[in-house]
């Protein structure tokens, strides 16, 4: 199964585009949760409006669907700037990216979404714009080549990526303000959810706002998507009104567990328990066992599964917690739980 069908794929599809647009909060104040990078922002913006300057270059990492895309719409809007936005794999050639930055106007701010797809030629195009609002062209060759140097409009670059690591160091270092996006808690959710709901009118029970929360693996996409799917279980199955019963039933139907575990996730773990002892076991092993791609599984199913306490990233590979065998039923005998937590004090942060 594709990631795209799946419930809780955090990446986007067509139809949620539309839907997110219209979701989408407007201010800093409307964006729950990520305190540490709304704190920061909010100074680096007050700052930069007050000098007239362009902001700083900011690059936005973490899992799909946290809202950095939401964030860049939110920074620009505040700056009193216009947003245009791009993606990495949209920009093919160096031309390309220089005729979008010199259509740029003063202070204007670039968003470029999966910025780590940039290819080698157009990333360099990008380091005089991000240094110096510059633009360096080489004029003829072999002996007689000049470079050029053509000034833009100071802008700033918004660049969103899963993972700040899949930057190459240069690009990395451009960047003055580094923003990191945590999954939310189920009450940041909740409070997502009501806020949709209101937008959506639709009738929610807050137990029921709560029980969705829970069940979105940390990531306002997949609760706003629940949040629909849910609407229509109510509308056919119920009186339109969404209460804890519905949400159960309806979660149930998705194959969404009470933890927000569906069946990828209940494959990933039940191969790591089942096919490896629990671990560890390196991620292309993993991929391969399961037919997931091993970045999807990377960026997309365990950083929820690690947030949760399911399994560790260790050196030596993926390893199951205890509650990964609570969780599908499995018996772990003592002295194999005292091996797994042991393998786990060997964490690797991302
Ligand atoms: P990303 O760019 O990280 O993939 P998006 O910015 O597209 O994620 O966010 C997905 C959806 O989740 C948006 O439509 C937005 O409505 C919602 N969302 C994300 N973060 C927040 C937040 N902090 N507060 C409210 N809604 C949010």
């Amino acid at each position: 199964m594709e990631d795209d069908e799946r419930f809780i794929a955090s990446t986007k599809s067509e139809v949620d585009e539309v839907i997110e647009n219209s979701l989408r909060p407007n201010t800093l104040k409307e964006y729950v949760g990520q305190k540490k990078i709304k704190d920061s922002l909010s100074i680096y913006i007050e700052a930069a409006k007050a000098r007239h300057e362009a902001l700083d270059h900011v690059l936005l990492f973490g899992p799909p669907g946290l809202g950095k895309t939401t964030l860049s719409h939110i920074i620009a809007n505040e700056l009193g700037a216009q947003l245009k936005v791009t993606s990495g794999p949209a920009i093919e050639h160096a031309a390309d990216l220089a005729a979008i930055l010199t259509n740029l106007g003063k202070n204007d701010v670039l968003f470029i979404d999966e910025i780590h797809r940039l290819s080698r030629a157009v990333e360099e195009v990008l380091y005089p714009a991000m240094e110096d609002f510059a633009l360096d062209f080489v004029v003829g060759k072999g002996p007689a080549a000049k470079s050029i140097r053509l000034k833009i409009q100071p802008f700033t670059l918004i660049g969103a990526t899963t993972r700040a690591g899949m930057l190459t160091g240069p690009l990395r270092d451009r960047f003055g303000v580094l923003g990191r996006l945590e999954l939310y808690e189920p009450e940041e959710l909740s409070t997502i959810l009501s806020r949709s709901a209101n937008i959506l009118h639709i009738d929610i029970t807050p137990e029921a706002s709560l029980l969705i929360a829970r069940s979105s693996r940390g990531t306002p996409r997949i609760a706003n998507r629940f949040l629909k799917r849910i609407r229509d279980y109510a509308d056919v199955k119920g009186s339109g009104k969404i209460d804890e019963d519905i949400t159960h039933k309806a979660l149930k139907m998705m194959e969404v567990d009470d933890l927000g575990l569906d069946f990828i996730d209940h494959r990933l773990l039940s191969t790591i328990i089942d096919k490896f002892g629990g671990g560890p076991v390196g991620l292309d092993t993993l991929s391969a066992a399961t037919g997931e791609e091993a970045t999807t599984i990377e960026e997309a199913y365990e950083p929820f599964l690690i947030q949760q306490g399911f399994i560790a990233r260790t050196s030596k590979g993926r390893v199951a917690m205890p509650l990964a065998y609570e969780h599908l039923g499995r018996k772990l005998e003592e002295n194999k739980e005292k091996q797994l937590k042991t393998l786990a004090k060997d964490n690797i942060p991302e």
